[in-house]
């Protein structure tokens, strides 16, 4: 059983790893890889969808 030891290519299914550049972890979401940002440490806040709707119109008539 001969097999070559293929050590120069990357595995497949490993991607390259990214650290944050704040505190060094470990970044999987692709969004933080690509920021090399963390979640934590991002200034842009990317997961709040919630937005304070303060100003709603009340409804006239009611
Ligand atoms: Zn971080």
């Amino acid at each position: 059983m001969d097999r070559q030891e293929a050590l120069t290519a990357t595995p497949p299914g490993l991607r390259r790893r990214v650290w944050c550049q704040e505190c060094g972890r470990e970044l999987t979401d692709p969004e933080s890889r690509r920021r090399r940002l963390g979640p934590e440490c991002d200034p842009d806040t990317r997961t709040s969808h919630t937005r304070h709707d303060a100003d709603q119109d009340p409804i006239p008539g009611l």
